[in-house]
């Protein structure tokens, strides 16, 4: 069983309309994929009426953006009722923020010799609900100032860069109750990606389990090399979590990330599918 918990459409920052990403999902020779959208659960109705017609299993998922000491984590949130009001409302708030701080963007980008402006960053999302730093990227590649998204990050969006500007994102604690209060099952994505190591601790980790019953984190994500991999592994185990794996798949958007790279065990996912049913999700 070929099962791949975490993967974008356009409806965030991939490339690919829900539809497609079920198709390619197919071709790929999964079995099963969760849609983790960022900050939004807008493409999951569509992916999954795609997987009924095809025969291949949709999880209704999202990736949240969230806070710890400053620092960014993002929080998967797998077979959560989609419609709970208060995880609603702070998805909602994530995403203004993700809107709101766009023109800085635009100004701060203009003052360095790049201008972008809010049609330009349209022009490349038109299906975004959930818009990011990737969307600028494409911006400035769509204006022939950088070649990808990749060095539009090097240059303008990473942060420190000229391009940055900070914006909301839900406490990691709190962001792990609305998940469960909304009957899903929440586990850290790629938990020691772009130097997170030193946030993501054991000891956070073991303070997340116990306090707030984090149920996960992904082990197996192309951004952790096979040293970090065998480490988390066993910190999960240590820590009774589920350790899962995933592609992370973007579509044209995020290089190296192709669907089913790395897996999810049928055994973690089937305790993920029952930690969800226990608290009355859907999945
Ligand atoms: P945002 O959520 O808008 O702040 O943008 C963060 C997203 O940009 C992440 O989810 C990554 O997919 C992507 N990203 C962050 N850093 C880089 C980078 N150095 N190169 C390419 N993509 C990146
Ligand atoms: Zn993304
Ligand atoms: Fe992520
Ligand atoms: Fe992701």
């Amino acid at each position: 069983m070929r099962i791949d918990l975490h993967t974008h459409s356009r409806v965030s920052d991939g490339t690919d309309t829900p539809t497609r990403l079920v198709l390619k999902a197919l071709e790929a020779g999964l079995d099963v994929i969760a849609l983790t959208d960022h900050d939004t659960f807008d493409g999951v109705p569509e992916a999954v009426a795609a997987g009924k017609r095809v025969g291949l299993r949709v999880v209704p998922g999202i990736e949240m953006s969230t806070d710890v000491a400053g620092r960014s984590v993002h929080l998967l949130g797998y077979g959560c009722d989609m419609h709970n009001p208060a995880l609603n409302r702070e998805l909602l708030a994530v995403r203004t923020g993700r809107s709101r701080r766009l023109p800085a963007m635009c100004e701060q980008l203009s003052e360095v010799g790049v201008p972008v402006t809010m049609d330009d960053i349209k022009a490349v999302s038109p299906s975004a609900r959930s818009l990011g730093r990737p969307h600028v990227a494409d911006a400035l590649v769509a204006k022939g100032y950088v070649a990808d998204r990749g060095e539009a990050f090097d240059k303008y969006l990473a942060e420190g860069k000229p391009g940055y500007v900070a914006r909301y994102s839900t406490d990691l604690a709190r962001a792990i109750t609305l998940v469960h209060d909304a009957g899903g099952a929440a586990v850290i994505a790629h938990p020691w990606s772009r130097g997170n190591d030193d946030v993501v601790t054991a000891s956070l980790l073991e303070s997340l389990v116990l306090g707030y019953g984090l149920d996960g984190i992904e082990v197996d994500h192309e951004d952790h090399d096979a040293d970090t991999r065998r480490l988390l592994f066993e910190m999960g185990a240590r820590l009774g979590l589920i350790r899962t794996g995933s592609s992370d798949y973007h579509g044209a958007g995020k290089e190296g990330h192709a669907l089913g790279c790395n897996l999810t065990r049928k055994s973690a996912f089937l305790e993920l599918v029952s930690r969800i049913r226990a608290r009355g999700g859907s999945v």
